[in-house]
């Protein structure tokens, strides 16, 4: 009786406050994961409904952009290009060739650690079924593994590859720019605070009216807890972890952040967090940061302005780039 009592309060002064300014939430599945849009609007109504139209777009602006990325969709231009690509030019989206040009700058800057041919190994990984690829299979197939493969023809927005072993994967940085996506799309329809995550990628428009937002950072290895909250506004953070797709093999992880030198799992560290304004090239970062590991990956990130990086070690020790270091 209590909680019916309770329940019908909140419903009550839900009510109350829809014509108000109010914090609007959605939670749902796309891109593989779970997303979750928060954002203050000043004033709706039932006759404006200005929030269930933007919650609308950002839903459909996640799943266009799945349609287009996705490797499990037949018919997505990510997919097009992995059956068609290694034998003749294809012409992409102006969307997905800007995509491509950025993996590369990050795959230059980063000696390789990011490289979306990693997918020319890592399709052959399936964490769900605790399968991976034979070694003698990861050896014949490493050659394949290779950014400098992919020739991205500026002029007509095309792309070929080298060969028909290369496949191409947008898993480390496709999130990050969906999430920014729907930033631009919260901007432009005048909101002034806002959060959007896909899985561990996590964009921010303003502050939480007044307040920074405390973007939680899973525990690597407790689940339903978090490890540190950092306080941010007007910003992306990432996180990437070995936690989130993996499987235990006689004592040895197997997870889905791919070593793009050895075609194995990246065992260096357990965590990585990449804070900046572009949530595309934070997502990227902090895969890149992933497989470099502490030393290698904080350095990176320490050279790059605007840049801050968490890293959990193996010991689950904490290490901040020196910018977070106050
Ligand atoms: P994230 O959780 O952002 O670190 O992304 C992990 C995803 O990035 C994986 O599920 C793969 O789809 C993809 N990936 C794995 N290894 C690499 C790599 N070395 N370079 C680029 N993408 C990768
Ligand atoms: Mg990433």
């Amino acid at each position: 009786m209590k909680n019916l009592i309770i329940s019908l309060l909140l419903t009550l002064s839900f009510i109350t406050f829809q014509s108000h300014a109010l914090w609007y939430q959605h939670t749902f599945d796309t891109m593989g994961t779970r997303a979750h849009l928060e954002f203050f609007l000043e004033e709706d109504s039932q006759f404006s409904n200005q929030s269930n139209l933007i919650i609308t777009s950002i839903v459909e602006e996640m799943s266009r952009l799945d349609k287009a990325m996705s490797p499990y969709i037949e018919s997505s231009e990510l997919s097009l290009l992995n059956r068609q690509a290694g034998l003749r030019e294809v012409v992409v989206s102006e969307e997905l060739f800007s995509l491509l040009i950025t993996a590369d700058k990050i795959s230059q800057m980063s000696d390789g650690a990011f490289d979306i041919t990693y997918a020319s190994i890592g399709y052959q990984y399936d964490y769900r079924n605790n399968i991976r690829p034979k070694q003698a299979i990861i050896d014949k197939a490493l050659p394949a593994i290779n950014y400098r493969s992919i020739q991205l023809n500026v002029k007509n927005s095309t792309v070929k590859f080298d060969n028909s072993a290369i496949k191409i994967d947008l898993g480390g940085i496709a999130k990050g720019y969906a999430i920014k996506r729907c930033i631009d799309i919260l901007r432009a329809a005048g909101i002034k605070h806002a959060l959007m995550s896909a899985g561990g990628d996590t964009a921010l428009l303003g502050d939480r009216n007044g307040r920074d937002w405390l973007v939680g950072i899973k525990h690597p290895r407790t689940e339903q807890k978090n490890a540190v909250h950092i306080p941010l506004k007007d910003e992306a953070i990432s996180t990437s972890g070995d936690y989130e797709r993996y499987f235990i093999e006689d004592g040895t992880r197997y997870h889905h952040i791919i070593n793009p030198k050895t075609g194995d799992s990246a065992r260096k560290v357990v965590s990585v967090s990449v804070i900046g304004k572009d949530a595309t090239v934070v997502d990227a970062l902090s895969t890149t940061a992933f497989v470099k590991g502490l030393e290698e990956g904080m350095a990176l990130i320490n050279s790059l302005p605007g840049y801050e990086a968490m890293i959990i070690d193996n010991e689950q020790r904490l290490h901040f780039s020196i910018g977070l270091q106050q």
